[in-house]
């Protein structure tokens, strides 16, 4: 990770346009798995106090193990407890590793005003939220935040809250100033990747000079297109007018052609409800009839695979992001459910994995950790040759989304080289993150089936 380019000095450039404003280009071709520049979190800050929130009010003994008394104002440390406490009742902030980078930040500030430059220039979402929150923060913690002026305070809450990365490795959050220039994309030429304080930008489709950079804001790659205009408008406060919003077949929407039998139907955002292979649109009595059907799974998904079976009713077709979605949740409990049934769990499986390269047939970061729980799930019913292959594909992919020779890749690359051959092996190789949780789920089940015995 050492000989990646800083964003300085990467093939990149910052551009500024009156609509979109400040954004990223190349300045040379970038081929998939290329690392294009690599970013340190300017701030950033953990859970690890969240539950200690209850128990102690003591400043030093809510610091996390990265900080010291330096890290927050003197003039925040007598309240400290009751300005946290009262910062995660504040629906704009919630988190207490967000409240920790906002107070941060704001220490920065008190140390030297020219400190947050690059940060106070970022756009943000939500205005009138912070200005609320700020101005109560003013109000309540006088000692803490009178010193800084209204519009700093509510700029840096907006800033953490649009442009904050999750850093999943540390169970916390941090704020990277480079990548946040980057452009939004449903269907993005950028993928990123974080590595506990190091986020890197690596280029998942080709990348002409010239092109604008992008990522997905929003993680929203097995959403319908209206869901995700309507995630970017309200958290980041734009229209997204990219090519998979505005031209494409919205292929979350999936439905059984009424007129064709193999046919399968998407919104098309000008033609409207057609099917791929007859080419016939759909009428309004067939549009109101799915769509009443979705509102009604909406309100509550399936919670076993019969039930996922029996929703469709003949309407949806089973790539419909509704169906994927209660697959999904199913996909840990439903493992459980099913461990003793091992055609169900495969099928299970099959579905969900034909499902995701229909919808994101591209490189998807989220597509590693499909192949990882697959090939985890053929451990588990004894099919070795398998899960090699499940593993294997998972390294494919994350070859080209995280880059070749970077953490996440290299685990990947063990497990391919030595598949885990048992159950017990798994939970001693999956040291952290959500395999692990997911194993823990595994074992508990295991007990439970003990119990039963
Ligand atoms: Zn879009
Ligand atoms: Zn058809």
């Amino acid at each position: 990770m050492e000989s990646i380019n800083t964003f300085d000095q990467a093939a990149v450039a910052t551009q500024s346009d009156a609509i979109k404003g400040r954004y990223v280009t190349a300045t040379k071709a970038f081929a998939p798995g290329d690392i294009v520049f690599k970013d340190e979190a300017f701030v950033y800050s953990t859970c690890d106090c969240e539950e200690l929130l209850d128990e102690t009010t003591d400043f030093t003994k809510l610091l996390d193990s990265n900080e010291d008394q330096t890290s927050y104002a003197r003039s925040m440390r007598k309240s400290f407890h009751k300005i946290l406490s009262a910062m995660i009742e504040m629906e704009i902030i919630s988190d207490v590793d967000r409240a920790k980078c906002i107070l941060k930040c704001i220490t920065m500030y008190i140390g030297d005003k020219n400190s947050l430059s690059n940060l106070l220039q970022l756009s943000y979402a939500n205005e009138p939220a912070c200005k609320a929150a700020a101005s109560t923060l003013r109000k309540d913690f006088p000692i803490a935040f009178q010193s800084i002026p209204l519009s700093v305070l509510t700029k840096i809450i907006g800033v953490l809250n649009t442009n904050s990365h999750e850093l999943e490795t540390l169970n916390g959050t941090g704020l990277f100033l480079s990548a946040c220039l980057m452009e939004h994309n449903c269907a993005p030429n950028c993928s990123f990747t974080t590595n506990e304080t190091t986020l890197w930008v690596t280029a998942i489709r080709p990348i002409a000079i010239g092109e604008p950079l992008s990522i997905d804001y929003g993680n929203m790659f097995y959403r319908p297109t209206s869901e995700r205009q309507a995630t970017m408008l309200e958290g980041y406060g734009f229209e997204c007018t990219c090519v998979a919003c505005t031209e494409l077949p919205d292929l979350a929407r999936a439905f059984i052609c009424p007129n064709c039998p193999s046919g399968i139907v998407h919104l098309f955002p000008k033609e409207g409800y057609k099917c791929l292979q007859c080419q016939k649109l759909m009428n309004q009595k067939q549009i109101d009839q799915v769509c009443a059907l979705e509102k009604e799974l909406q309100e509550e998904l399936p919670d076993t695979l019969e039930g996922v079976g029996q929703a469709a009713k003949g309407l949806l077709h089973q790539h419909h992001y509704l169906l994927f979605w209660a697959l999904d949740a199913l996909g840990l409990r439903g493992a459980q459910a099913l461990v003793h049934n091992v055609t169900k769990l495969a099928h299970m499986w099959d579905r969900i994995i034909t499902s995701i390269e229909y919808v994101v047939p591209g490189a998807h970061h989220e597509k590693t950790i499909y192949y990882d729980q697959l090939a985890q799930v053929r451990v588990i019913t004894g099919d070795i040759g398998g899960a090699k292959q499940a593993y294997s594909k998972a390294y494919e992919i994350s070859c080209i989304v995280s880059g070749a020779n970077t953490p996440p890749t290299l685990a990947l690359k063990e497990l391919v080289d030595d598949v885990p051959k048992s159950r017990d092996e798994l939970v001693e190789r999956y040291g952290t993150g959500h395999e692990d949780e997911y194993m823990e789920e595994m074992e508990e089940s295991d007990e439970e089936d003990e119990d039963m015995d």
